[in-house]
């Protein structure tokens, strides 16, 4: 199967209030480039460096989305041009992204990573932790990242009834601050193996990869 004909496949089963991204990693650029061809315009990346380097080479009317984790002394090489960081789990790389912002006079939208697996290797914040950065008065001064959802990923498990439970816990977090934040918009959750079930259960982002580009 074509990269062109997986992306028709993906969108047409899935409704068009859900954003596809498409995750690019180790691809290259002609592989993104046939994806772009085809119509697709959201991609993500896992490693600061690799992105910059595609962007560099790609059509710049890309969204380009960081969904691995952050290191915080790379942030600067992305800030002039990234559209969506997922992966933010702590305070301080909130504010180092405020920081490289603002040298760029951008507003950066972040997503906060939401610990939902089981596993311990998984990266992100317990609830407890994500509404505390939600309520804190610092986040105010933050002029230039905007916090516009959460991004999380489920246990890597077979189990699809817990797969389906860890969504549905961070879609309640989700339901419940936008109550507070009505400025929330985005609930990222759902790779190739397991987007139905997060859509299901109320997410409106979906990072696929293999899907679309093949194994890696
Ligand atoms: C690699 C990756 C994906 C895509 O995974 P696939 O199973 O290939 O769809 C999604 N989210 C994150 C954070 C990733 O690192």
């Amino acid at each position: 199967m074509s990269i062109a004909q997986n992306i028709q496949d993906i969108t047409t089963s899935i409704s068009d209030t859900v954003t596809l991204v498409a995750v690019s990693k180790t691809k290259p650029v002609a592989a993104i480039q046939e994806a772009y061809d085809a119509g697709q315009r959201v991609f993500g990346e896992n490693k600061i460096q690799e992105m910059v380097e595609k962007y560099e080479q790609l059509p710049k009317d890309i969204k380009w989305h960081m969904i691995g984790h952050l290191q915080s002394n790379k942030v600067k090489y992305m800030a002039h041009f990234v559209d969506l960081i997922h992966g933010v789990d702590s305070f301080k790389t909130l504010k180092e992204i405020n920081k490289q912002a603002a040298k760029h006079q951008r507003v950066i939208r972040c997503l906060l990573q939401a610990k939902v697996a089981q596993e311990e290797t998984k990266f992100g914040l317990p609830f407890s932790e994500i509404k505390n950065i939600f309520n804190s008065n610092e986040l105010e001064d933050l002029k230039h990242v905007r916090i516009v959802g959460l991004m999380a990923m489920a246990s890597f498990t077979a189990n699809s009834t817990q797969v389906k439970n860890e969504f549905e816990s961070v879609n309640s977090l989700f339901t419940s601050l936008q109550k507070k934040h009505t400025k929330l918009t985005t609930l990222s959750i759902g790779m190739s193996g397991d987007f139905q079930l997060a859509i299901e259960a109320g997410s409106n982002m979906i990072r696929v990869g293999s899907a679309i580009f093949g194994t890696r």
